[in-house]
Parts: C-alpha cells; sequence; structure tokens
C-alpha cells in the first residue's frame, strides 16, 4: 500500500533474521562472521509491523489497503495532521541539490535531504572541492526529486512576495 499520508511506499519494519556468529566456550556470543561490519544472514522470516512510514512518519499496524495511520487523523480541511499535536507531519524525502554555475556550463550536483511540509533543504553533502574550484559565478541553485526541479534559496533570500514554492536552506 501507498502511505495515507505522504503517498511513499518505504515503511521501517521489524524482521527476524538468522545469522552466523562467533561464541566462546560458554556459548557467549563474541562477534559476527564476516568482515568490515558485514553480517552473514542465511535466513529471515517475513517482516512484520508495526510499520512507520520512512517519510512522513505515519504509523500503521499491517500494510492493508485500507489500513489508516494510528498516530494521525484527517483534519476538518482533509489534511493529515498528528493526533498529539494537530500539527501536520513533517514529510522528508531524499533529494538532489544543484548548483549552476558560469552561464549555465557547469552544474554540480549533490545529495540532500528535503523537508516537503516545511519546504526546506538540510543535509546538504558538500561539493567536491576539485569541481568546486573550476567554476566561477554562481547562476541559480535548485532541489530535485520525483523527476521535478524546485528553486532554492538561502532562506534569508526568499523574498515571499515574489517568490513561489521555493524550497529554503539555511
Ligand atoms: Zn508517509
Amino acid at each position: 500500500m501507498k502511505c495515507k499520508c505522504c503517498g511513499k511506499e518505504r515503511f521501517f519494519a521489524r524482521q527476524v533474521c538468522r545469522m552466523d556468529v562467533i561464541v566462546d566456550g560458554s556459548n557467549q556470543f563474541i562477534d559476527n562472521v564476516g568482515k568490515n561490519g558485514d553480517v552473514s544472514i542465511y535466513d529471515a522470516e517475513t517482516p512484520y509491523g508495526p510499520y512507520t512510514c520512512e517519510a512522513c512518519g505515519a504509523e500503521y499496524d499491517d500494510l492493508a489497503a485500507e489500513s489508516l495511520p494510528t498516530n494521525m487523523h484527517k483534519n476538518a480541511d482533509g489534511k493529515w495532521v498528528l493526533n498529539e499535536s494537530g500539527e501536520e507531519p513533517d514529510i522528508i524525502i531524499p533529494a538532489t541539490f544543484t548548483s549552476v554555475w558560469d552561464g549555465k556550463t557547469a552544474s554540480l550536483p549533490t545529495k540532500c535531504r528535503v523537508n516537503l511540509t516545511k519546504r526546506t533543504i538540510f543535509d546538504i553533502e558538500p561539493v567536491d572541492e576539485e569541481a568546486l574550484s573550476y567554476v566561477d559565478v554562481l547562476d541559480a541553485e535548485y532541489v530535485s526529486f520525483d523527476d521535478k526541479e524546485y528553486p532554492a534559496m538561502r532562506a534569508d533570500e526568499v523574498d515571499p512576495e515574489t517568490d513561489e514554492v521555493v524550497f529554503t536552506y539555511e
């Protein structure tokens, strides 16, 4: 199913796994088998709930098509809000932040995350230093996700009179 609140399809869940481990002579766990933190899982059961939407935090007892969030409800305006606070939940998804340079001859993309509810950009990963040394004049910045692009601006540079659907960063 798709999350009723945000429409995304990724959920935190739980799963029982069996893996190879190393024990001592008293059958006490010492270490995982496998190098570099890899674990050697050889059997995994069906995942189970409760399920939590990775993007918006909506919680579900199960993933049946008709299931509704247990921690949210629709308000009078038809918007999903948190039961506790009555506020809209933050919907957070991964995105790409791109700076465009030198008469649009160069663009430097990097990973970031966006909050769709607050229209903010955060966790912008630094652009490669060497790539940055080849560019000079910044033309524009935008953020992209779900195959769409939106203008990006520093929060203190936005003019609420003229700028619409802008995503901001600090
Ligand atoms: Zn969701």
